[in-house]
């Protein structure tokens, strides 16, 4: 009898929907607490009221609900002196009164959901460590095969040219929308001072890492000072250009010393190559621990109050799924458009559940290779430049939230400072690393450019996390696409295996 055999992407799928499911069932409930003092710790379920006093005077009470406020305020007590004469007096909902003194912390407790993340992170940092050996071992390998650098420039003007374009688009797309929902216009007032006030002292640490871009130090950072640190510090720019030069370099010495050099790093590549495989059977488990753990973890009551912004940032990553890069397909790679996107399913998935460009990298590579049929050779460039510079999802949002964040201040941006915008976004998306959460730290360039107060960054924190998930997809497919494009262009493209 034939064994009935679920394929692995629809394992990853399934894995998907059941971690939103086990996240949404154990989610981290809003009245729990966990107080840590100096004579122990003590879980806490269920309070109607948390105060803070100090010689019996009451200095802030806040009701069920408000953890954030309640883990907040605590913390905003830097002087340890002061803090230890604070009292923490908890009202538990049957109308039981506990006192702690001497409390250091108040976290949130963690809820099966949440405490399931490990396995997810397992996965994350294995495909991490592959991601850097993989790209300069594959890259060397390709180069070797490039012969001079004219290939190299023609190879790079091609795809830098379409990672702009895209780009740009994505931009347009996202300015567009903002202006069609004019998301901003949805909040009021008051909720604008609340999230100001929740999220302050997250949003004062991203500005406080002072992010700029500056064009000129782009390209010379592009040079490795020291390759293996470029190596050690998973620099891909740095790695790709060594490995580059190196590998065309090889090819110009005698055969008998390049031989064995660029054999030892073919293996090396096959072996980072089969280790992507054998780590993918163990993405259901993490995929679901990964979801679960982020669902688990959000709050779901400020997604309704920004709501419309979400609505706004996702209409437009929809728009780049659903036209932008099925019109690239069709018209420039020349392909039909359904197998490359089954192609792409495990990679769409592995971007959305890790949030980041770098560590889906290797599996990029692998299907690129294997599913898209795009030569190791273009596969080993693109995708690692693609990584690091074009983001196209993380360009969109950047573009609506400071669209969003101006509305909220009530500042009118005309099409000069709408302009301003699509120039700094492309600049600001180049400097995103490939890693969650830089998307939105690098958006502060893009306020300061047209003047948006850099602390409106505390409006939309709290929905980070779910569209930081959303636009690494676009970032990831879009480098796809584009190698496509280019082996196509180049004659390096076999046939598209899908399954
Ligand atoms: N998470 C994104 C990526 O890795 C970057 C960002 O937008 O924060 O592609």
């Amino acid at each position: 009898m034939k064994k009935f055999k679920i394929q692995l992407h629809t394992q990853i799928l399934i894995g998907l929907i059941l971690g939103a499911v086990f996240g949404s069932v154990f989610h981290m409930s809003p009245d729990k607490i966990e107080i840590i003092a100096k004579s122990g710790s003590e879980k806490i379920s269920g309070y109607s009221e948390v105060s803070f006093l100090k010689r019996d005077s009451t200095l802030a009470a806040f009701n069920s609900g408000e953890q954030m406020l309640i883990i907040k305020f605590l913390k905003s007590f830097t002087d340890k002196k002061v803090k230890d004469s604070i009292k923490v007096k908890v009202t538990l909902k049957n109308n039981e009164i506990k006192e702690y003194s001497g409390v250091t912390e108040i976290i949130k407790v963690k809820s099966l959901g949440a405490v399931i993340k490990p396995i997810g992170d397992i996965f994350v940092r294995l495909l991490n460590m592959i991601a850097v050996p993989l790209v300069f071992a594959s890259l060397l390998v390709g180069a070797a095969s490039l012969s001079d650098l004219r290939n190299v420039a023609r190879i790079g003007g091609k795809t830098i040219s379409i990672f702009m374009v895209t780009t740009v688009i994505a931009i347009t797309i996202g300015l567009v929308s903002a202006n069609l929902f004019q998301p901003g216009h949805f909040m009021p007032p008051e909720t604008k001072t609340l999230l100001l006030q929740t999220f302050s002292d997250e949003a004062s640490s991203k500005i406080e890492q002072n992010v700029s871009v500056n064009i000129i130090d782009f390209f010379v950072n592009l040079v490795p000072k020291n390759p293996f640190k470029a190596i050690a510090d998973g620099d891909f720019l740095q790695v790709v250009f060594f490995s580059i030069l190196t590998g065309i370099f090889l090819t110009q010495v005698p055969k008998d010393k390049s031989h064995s050099i660029i054999n030892f790093f073919d293996g090396l590549s096959s072996a980072m190559i089969l280790l992507v495989e054998k780590v993918m059977l163990i993405a259901p488990f993490a995929v679901f621990a990964l979801i679960s753990a982020t669902v688990a973890e959000f709050g779901f009551s400020i997604l309704q109050t920004l709501l419309m912004y979400v609505i706004t940032v996702l209409a437009g990553i929809l728009c780049l799924i659903l036209f932008l890069y099925p019109a690239l397909i069709k018209l420039l790679a020349r392909q039909k458009v359904i197998p490359v996107y089954k192609a792409l399913r495990q990679v769409m998935i592995v971007a959305f559940s890790t949030s980041s460009s770098a560590a889906t990298l290797p599996l990029e590579i692998e299907v690129a290779e294997k599913k898209l049929g795009v030569s190791n050779k273009i596969a080993s460039f693109v995708l690692p430049l693609g990584a690091t510079v074009n983001m196209d999802g993380t360009a969109l949002y950047q573009a609506v939230a400071a669209m969003f964040i101006a509305q909220v201040y009530g500042i009118e941006l005309d099409i000069t400072k709408q302009i301003t915008i699509v120039i700094t976004s492309v600049l600001a998306s180049i400097g995103t690393a490939p890693v969650p959460g830089v998307g939105l730290i690098m958006l502060i360039i893009v306020l300061r450019s047209v003047g948006i107060p850099e602390e409106g960054i505390a409006l939309i924190l709290g929905v980070d996390r779910v569209l930081d998930m959303a636009r690494t997809v676009p970032n990831i497919v879009s480098d796809s696409l584009t190698a496509l494009t280019v082996a196509r262009s180049e004659g390096e493209l076999c046939e598209i295996k899908p399954d």
